[in-house]
């Protein structure tokens, strides 16, 4: 529902529409504040809708009833054994603010929204970790029809991955290794939900959230652009200006505002002062241009992180007319390695985190691996239906060779080092053990190779030694930055000299984040974009007007 004309005060503005917007609003709507989303693009759901919707959420409900041992005090290890040295005196009071509210957010999204979650098989990708968890962290929604939200349907932001299927069928039937078997398996079902336009992943999460939000009595803009933050002289933020039908507006907010407007990758002159260096792919929508960053500095902000994203792997595709990344683990492949511009491997190509051995820095700030390339043979990605498929949107993006040593000369490599590294990763796979990187090895890595009690021998490991030879480049390929406004464990914006900005709460990609590049579960952003929005809006809601 788009406002009234004349209705320009509001309790609560929301900038954006993805997870962390929409779980804001929810929360705010429900518990009586009149808000308004107000949504740059004339999509909604952001990244979120696009996204796999793999949600972590410790000691949840679902897992309670599945008789799942977990509670706070473990995920809190977890936090402080898994992340990044150092992390843990700046992260922790916003650590124990996102595991106290966490569950109890995903209860509060079932019990006022469509939504209703499932819980997914699927570990904690450091599991062996202190506190890290084989199962019950992971949920992901049921898929919905997207007619609950009327004339919103067909607004809702489409994805580069296939929806109809739920992100748990997408994980159990893998359809991009398997597309006959997952399709075949399932065509009953998709055919029904093509029918009645129903959707899992992100669109489901989406609709669902809406849902929620429009029955609570939201008001939502499409096409309006924050531009500007109305802060009175005492350096409260009362209200927004937004750019929307070729005029400027102003919208009062009593309680305040939140800022869940997404990364900055899209914005170049920002993307290459903190990700400088080679750049695959963007697989956001291209309206996360940093606007809540640069609006939350203007307001004295401090903003911090900004060299954090979800880095992970993506093939070419097209979205919206133009080339696109679609995540994807293809570098995954038993007959391949991945290598750095020495040659030499530098990670377990079946490593989750290996976006953040990608986006390695050397102290002034460059990348010290890229740029780097999937190394394969015959058999590692040419037999691979998908692989193909997506390939050809790209022009001359594999590169073949007869022998090892031209593929190295086509690509800039050194020679001797890349047949070293290959004959040595060959003598691993003969003795069935990777001695470097421990490919196939971990929890997360024998889950996702199918060998879950280890007892097989290594599937990860396949020589490369079958010409024609391939080389794919394997750069950062950015779902979206992770870094801005420095916020509170309540969701406030603090200023540079640590005070609070009163009035002005930031959420999801859009704050600094305390879980940066180096994930600690595959739904470490939905999870925790979900939570603060939830936090900011519990805020407003014991945040009476002046
Ligand atoms: C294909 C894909 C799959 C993914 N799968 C997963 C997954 O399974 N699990 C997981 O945890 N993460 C996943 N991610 C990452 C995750 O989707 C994002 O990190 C997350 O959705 C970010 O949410 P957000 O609410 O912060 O921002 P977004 O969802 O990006 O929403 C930001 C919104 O703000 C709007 N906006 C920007 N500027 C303004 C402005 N000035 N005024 C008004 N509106 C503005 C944008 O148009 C956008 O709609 C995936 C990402 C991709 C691309």
């Amino acid at each position: 529902m788009s406002p009234p004309r004349d209705q320009t005060r509001f309790d609560v503005v929301v900038a954006g529409s993805g997870a962390a917007a929409l779980t804001a609003v929810l929360t705010a709507a429900t518990g009586g504040l009149s808000v308004l989303i107000v949504e740059k693009s004339d999509r909604i759901g952001g990244t979120s809708a696009m996204s796999g919707a793999g949600t972590w959420i410790p000691a949840n409900h679902l897992a309670r009833a599945a008789a799942v041992a977990d509670s706070a005090e473990e995920t809190m290890r977890y936090f402080r054994a898994a992340s990044p040295d150092g992390w843990e005196a700046d992260e922790d009071a916003l650590w124990r603010a996102f595991v106290a509210n966490a569950a109890p957010m995903l209860e509060f999204v079932e019990q006022h929204s469509p939504l209703r979650y499932e819980l997914i098989d699927e570990p904690d990708p450091q599991a062996e970790q202190p506190g890290g968890k084989m199962f019950g962290r992971m949920v992901s929604p049921r898929p919905l029809s997207r007619r609950i939200v009327g004339r919103y349907a067909r607004r809702i932001r489409r994805s580069t991955l296939p929806h109809i299927f739920s992100y748990r069928e997408a994980h159990g039937l893998d359809p991009y290794n398997h597309p006959i078997r997952a399709y075949g398996g399932l065509a009953p079902r998709l055919i029904w939900r093509w029918l009645t336009d129903t959707r899992g992943c992100g669109n489901a999460l989406v609709t669902g959230l809406l849902k929620g939000c429009l029955d609570a009595g939201a008001k939502l803009l499409l096409g309006a652009r924050v531009v500007g933050l109305v802060q009175r002289p005492d350096g409260r933020v009362a209200g927004v200006e937004v750019q929307h039908d070729g005029a400027r507006h102003s919208f009062a907010a009593a309680r305040g505002v939140v800022l869940a407007t997404g990364g900055f990758e899209w914005n170049a002159a920002l993307r290459e002062t903190h990700f400088a260096g080679p750049l695959d792919r963007l697989g956001s929508p291209d309206t996360n241009e940093g606007d809540g960053q640069l609006l939350a500095e203007r307001a004295g902000a401090r903003l911090e992180r900004m060299d954090q994203a979800n880095v992970y792997p993506t093939l070419p595709t097209r979205y919206d007319g133009r080339l696109h990344g679609m995540p994807a683990t293809f570098q995954s492949a038993p007959h391949g390695i991945v290598v750095d511009r020495t040659g030499r491997r530098f990670v377990s190509e079946y490593d989750y985190n290996l976006g953040e051995a990608l986006d390695r820095r050397d102290a002034s700030g460059a990348p010290i691996h890229l740029p780097a390339w999937l190394i394969g043979d015959a058999r590692c990605v040419g037999r691979h239906l998908a692989f193909r498929w997506y390939a050809r949107k790209e022009r001359g993006w594999v590169r073949h060779a007869p022998d090892l040593a031209s593929l190295a000369g086509a690509i800039g490599v050194p020679a001797d080092a890349l047949a070293a590294t290959v004959a040595r990763f060959n003598g691993f796979c003969a003795a069935g053990r990777d001695a470097d990187f421990h490919r196939g090895e971990s929890a997360w890595e024998r889950y996702k190779s199918a060998n879950r009690d280890g007892r097989k021998r290594n599937p990860t490991l396949a020589p490369i030694e079958r010409a024609p030879f391939v080389a794919v480049p394997l750069n950062r390929s950015i779902l979206g930055t992770k870094g801005g406004a420095r916020t509170d464990d309540r969701g406030r914006v603090l200023r540079a000299d640590g005070g609070v900005i009163p009035g002005l709460y930031c959420a999801g990609n859009a704050m600094a984040n305390p879980i940066g590049t180096r994930a600690l579960g595959a739904g470490t952003t939905i999870g925790p974009c979900m939570t603060w929005g939830y936090i900011c809006a519990r805020d407003m809601l014991g945040n009476a007007p002046p």
